[in-house]
């Protein structure tokens, strides 16, 4: 089966948006976009296209790529007290010179609906989750739609970056399945992935995982884009070749992206109705 991502993540948005009409106050979200990177750009017009579509507030912020790092920790600090703003997102990456830690640790946490502040990360890692990030829990939401248990599952994690594969691997096992995680340099990945049951990969290098190395029925989860020359995103995952042995599997585009951006208003929203309840 093709993981139709684009049908769940816009089921989602429809739920989100039924909610949101209910509301007296609109939930608010608010993008930083530093300089003028072309692919970022489209990810947060898509973000914001999103947000307005769901009825939410939004408010894109576009400052130029020589902003000083104390520029703009003083933006993040004005919508840290902005009443209308219930999330705040930093698009990444941002122009060398700046320090996207300290610029995400700044974040007021509550606020922090990329879930990627070390109080969100670490109450992840103690299964004690609020603001998850987007694009693992979005895996998450797509596996349980589809009806894929992960109780004692063998999961693989290819890649372990601190936005995707390292919070992918504490969603399975905050899940109670046996995870590994890969990198670089992990030695013969394709015997680790011949073990697994469910397969993540999220290492930007396209078509690296062939269907030879994924053990039949396996479910393959493609994080990847990568932009070819002609414009046209491919996955990490060798489509063709592993549709043949997977039982379930995500296509690039259309199936981990929409999801990614669905959860962020799914995050926004939950982040609203703490701030409604404090
Ligand atoms: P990073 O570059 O931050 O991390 C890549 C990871 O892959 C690193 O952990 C690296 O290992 C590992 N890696 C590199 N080469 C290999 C290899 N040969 N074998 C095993 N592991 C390897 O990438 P991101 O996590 O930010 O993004 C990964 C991909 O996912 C990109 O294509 C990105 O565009 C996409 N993405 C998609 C999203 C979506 O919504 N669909 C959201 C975010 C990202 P090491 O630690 O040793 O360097």
């Amino acid at each position: 089966m093709i993981i139709d991502g684009r049908k769940i993540a816009q089921d989602l948005r429809a739920d989100i948006a039924t909610q949101v009409a209910l509301l007296g106050r609109k939930p608010g979200l608010a993008v930083i976009l530093v300089g003028d990177d072309p692919a970022s750009s489209v990810y947060v017009r898509n973000k914001g296209d999103a947000c307005k579509e769901a009825g939410f507030y939004a408010e894109k912020i576009n400052k130029s790529s020589d902003i000083t790092q104390a520029e703009l920790l003083a933006e993040v600090e004005r919508l840290n007290n902005d009443d209308r703003v219930d999330g705040i997102l930093v698009q990444l990456p941002l122009p060398k010179h700046l320090d996207a830690s300290q610029v995400i640790e700044a974040i007021d946490p509550t606020k922090d609906v990329d879930g990627f502040h070390s109080e969100n990360i670490g109450k992840l890692m103690q299964n004690k989750p609020f603001l998850r990030p987007c694009t693992p829990k979005g895996v998450m939401t797509l596996l349980a739609t589809i009806g894929v248990g992960l109780v004692g599952k063998n999961c693989v994690v290819v890649g372990s970056s601190n936005i995707v594969g390292r919070p992918m691997a504490m969603e399975f096992l905050n899940a109670r399945a046996t995870v590994t995680i890969c990198n670089s340099k992990t030695q013969d990945l394709p015997r680790k992935l011949k073990q697994a049951d469910i397969i993540v990969v999220a290492v930007g290098i396209p078509k690296m995982i062939q269907g030879e190395w994924i053990k039949q029925g396996a479910v393959v989860i493609d994080v990847g884009i990568n932009r070819l020359d002609g414009g046209s995103l491919i996955g990490d995952v060798d489509f063709e070749s592993a549709k043949e042995v997977a039982s379930c599997i995500t296509p690039v585009p259309g199936g981990v992206g929409p999801m990614t951006i669905a959860t962020l208003l799914e995050n926004t929203l939950i982040a609203y109705r703490v701030r409604e309840e404090k």
